[in-house]
């Protein structure tokens, strides 16, 4: 293998828009490579429902490459300098990666590879602005969505144009440098993805199909439609874009060009912005790397979090008897996704009726979701938990039983991961306990039996979690590190 170019896939699985590929191409021919790597620090390592879509993701790359893809597994930067240095490759390249652990490894290997006088190059494939070039008058990060975005990034010029696909890409394969997908071992050993198997289609193609059949209906309806779980009126591209089979200014040109560029329409504006939200939280992990770990605010160094083991289990099994929470759950277990709304309700549950610290939900949701993304993650967690930038107070307690009268109403949500549920009626669906005997008689429903009885009175849990709020006030405020 003599080839001039190394292009690293990394979080930008796909051809088309993707900067470093079609500057490689440029160049000539390119040795394509994948690098499971164990630079990370290990409770970034993906979970097993992202490990599972990285294979079929890996798989459908590498098939749009001529089954010419070279896979590796190991440190990043070991690995790279010996091709390098055994295969006489001038250039580098791949696009940027935001998570701190990232930046630190990538700017290492950019000084070995620059001392090694091969040229490296980096691009912007996963975000619409780049986080160092959106700041305040005074040079400061934002810590609050609204101007973040309406002032700070729609102020600035449009995100750049997708570019095309490479007209030509030449590959140099070597077997030699090839271990083969499944030297990756990113499938899990029991086989309990038959469900997500029959959901999803993770590649560029795939991401392809979920956009064009959200376009242009779901934008024009997304404002009204996006808080209903059950009307299915959301894009579900976050895991696609997570691991960058589409790229944000695909969508986001795609989305502005489907309602005829008129950005005043309420639902594309609703939509960008969602869009705004995500590289919002990529923005927050950028100047504050500490999100993962560590409350936003200070103030929250002293909460007196409950340690609860069995309800943290019956949380993460959908046994907490309260319908919304126990259905969003098992949705998050049986699909490796889950509604935003519902992971607002099953959030706020956990961290304030339970007072359950919310690094422990984060955790669970890092396993479990297939979109499971270190800035997404940890910025929502601590926007729910109220620890957060511009996050929800934390005195601010969703109650899941009206959240789901008001986004579920007739139950239909509930009763699809419920079906033990079925036939309550509406007016019981979201609160069975506060059903009369005849009702659950005819529903077939003994609570504490086949239904559980709730975890926590909703009212008194409530009391708890503002008490705890108080508590936690009186304690002496930290400055983060
Ligand atoms: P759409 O509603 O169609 O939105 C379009 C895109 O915008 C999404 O694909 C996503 O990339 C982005 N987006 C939308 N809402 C948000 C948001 N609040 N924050 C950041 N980006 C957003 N999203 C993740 O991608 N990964 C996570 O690990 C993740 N964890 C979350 C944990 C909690 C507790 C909460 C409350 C939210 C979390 N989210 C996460 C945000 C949001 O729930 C998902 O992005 C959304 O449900 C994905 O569905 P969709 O693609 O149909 O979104």
């Amino acid at each position: 293998m003599n080839a001039s170019t190394l292009m690293w896939f990394r979080q930008d699985l796909r051809l088309r828009d993707n900067p470093a590929l079609h500057y490689a191409c440029e160049n000539g021919a390119i040795i394509p490579i994948y690098i499971f790597d164990t630079d990370c620090p290990e409770q970034f390592i993906p979970g097993d429902a992202s490990k599972w879509w990285l294979h079929q993701s890996l798989s459908a790359l590498n098939l749009s490459l001529d089954n010419q893809l070279h896979f590796a597994k190991g440190e990043a930067i070991r690995i790279i300098m010996a091709l390098v240095q055994a295969h006489n490759i001038k250039t580098v390249v791949w696009n940027r990666g935001y998570e701190p652990w990232q930046i630190k490894r990538d700017t290492q290997l950019k000084q070995l590879l620059s001392a090694a006088g091969v040229e490296v190059k980096s691009f912007n494939s996963h975000l619409l602005w780049e986080p160092w070039q959106v700041l305040k008058k005074d040079e400061t990060p934002y810590k609050v969505f609204t101007p973040y975005y309406r002032r700070g990034c729609l102020s600035k010029p449009s995100p750049r144009m997708p570019v095309a696909i490479p007209k030509d890409i030449q590959i140099e394969y070597n077997p030699q440098c090839d271990n083969g997908l499944d030297s990756l071992a990113l499938m899990p050993r029991i086989n309990w993805f038959h469900t997500m198997d029959k959901m999803w289609t993770p590649g560029e193609e795939g991401a392809a199909k979920h956009l064009s059949d959200f376009l242009p209906d779901g934008a024009k309806a997304y404002k009204n439609k996006r808080d209903f779980p059950d009307l299915g009126a959301t894009s579900k591209l976050s895991p696609h874009l997570h691991f960058g089979e589409i790229s944000p200014n695909q969508i986001w040109y795609a989305a502005i060009h489907a309602l005829d560029g008129n950005t005043e329409d309420a639902g594309l504006d609703c939509y960008l912005s969602e869009l705004g939200w995500r590289e919002f939280s990529h923005y927050l992990l950028f100047h504050f790397p500490h999100i993962p770990q560590k409350n936003f605010s200070p103030k929250f160094e002293h909460f007196p979090w409950r340690s609860d083991p069995d309800s943290l289990i019956a949380w993460q099994q959908g046994q907490t008897g309260i319908p919304i929470v126990d259905a969003g759950m098992r949705e998050l277990w049986q699909t490796g996704t889950m509604h935003n709304r519902v992971r607002m309700v099953v959030g706020s549950f956990l961290v304030k009726n339970l007072l359950i610290d919310w690094r422990q939900g984060e955790r669970w949701f890092w396993d479990c979701l297939l979109d499971a993304d270190l800035a997404a993650n940890s910025a929502s967690w601590q926007w729910i938990a109220g620890t957060g930038a511009d996050a929800s107070p934390y005195f601010r307690i969703f109650n899941p039983v009206t959240q789901g009268q008001r986004f579920d109403p007739q139950g239909e949500y509930v009763k699809r991961f419920c079906p033990e549920l079925s036939k309550m009626p509406d007016k019981y669906i979201h609160n069975p306990w506060d059903a009369p005997q005849n009702i659950l008689d005819y529903a077939g429903i003994k609570l504490g039996s086949n239904y559980p009885a709730p975890l926590v009175d909703l009212k008194a849990s409530r009391q708890r979690a503002l008490d705890a709020l108080a508590q936690s006030k009186q304690q002496p405020d930290e400055e983060p590190s």
